[in-house]
């Protein structure tokens, strides 16, 4: 079976366990080659639906786990986002998708070779929307702040207070909350008061750093 037959058996195992059930998210997975944010070694693993490793102890997340993330975000063409963990990439392409050419993903990764991995990913993926920087992204990416949308892809402590800071009036921040296994919250920002929603429970690498572990 050839990758895109692989990616279609996948998204429809994805609607199936009703991870997905949004046509843009849909399409987005459909257009997104995994098999290009995977090492070499582990192409042919692209679409099990697990987190493989990419590097520094890290991980790309599981194919349901950026499903639930996407489809509980509320995104919109044109919005500018916020990923701390770029990782492999996969994730702020997905979510490039679903932005489209007039939205941006900006995303921070603290490990350099991570960073060139992303970069390189997202390239050959033919992605021009989104910004790979090196940083602590706990304490987010102040250059292009504000943001509509902010998310982590790794495990805080507590909320970083900068992520909050960050965020435009009415925007919203997705952040597991723990210590690997953790609660995924959902924080909207209403003036200077926040509004929590628990998504339920997920594992996640560790967010290091300042506001980290
Ligand atoms: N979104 C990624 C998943 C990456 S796993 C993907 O789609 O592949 C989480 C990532 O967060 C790891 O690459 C890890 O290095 C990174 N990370 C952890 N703490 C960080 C911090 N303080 N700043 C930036 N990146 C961090």
């Amino acid at each position: 079976m050839n990758f895109k037959d692989k990616r279609i058996e996948l998204v429809n195992k994805l609607k199936r366990e009703r991870r997905i059930y949004t046509r843009e998210i849909e399409k987005a997975f459909l257009e997104t080659p995994r098999e290009m944010f995977v090492p070499e070694s582990l192409k042919n693993c692209a679409y099990i639906d697990t987190p493989l490793e990419i590097g520094n102890g890290q991980t790309i997340s599981a194919p349901h786990m950026v499903a639930i993330m996407v489809e509980a975000f509320d995104l919109k063409k044109g919005l500018k986002v916020l990923e701390i963990g770029a990782g492999s990439g996969y994730h702020a392409a997905i979510v490039s998708k679903i932005v489209g050419e007039k939205g941006h993903v900006y995303t921070v990764e603290r490990h350099e070779s991570l960073v060139e991995f992303a970069k390189k990913n997202l390239k050959n993926a033919g992605i021009t929307n989104v910004t790979v920087e090196t940083g602590d992204g706990s304490e987010g990416l102040s250059k292009y702040a504000p943001y509509d949308r902010i998310y982590v892809t790794c495990a805080a402590p507590d909320i970083p207070s900068p992520l909050v800071d960050q965020l435009k009036d009415n925007g919203t921040l997705m952040i597991p909350v723990g210590k690997m296994i953790c609660n995924l919250e959902l924080i909207e920002k209403k003036g200077d008061k926040i509004v929590k929603k628990n998504l339920g429970g997920c594992a996640f690498v560790p967010l290091v750093g300042k506001y980290g572990h």
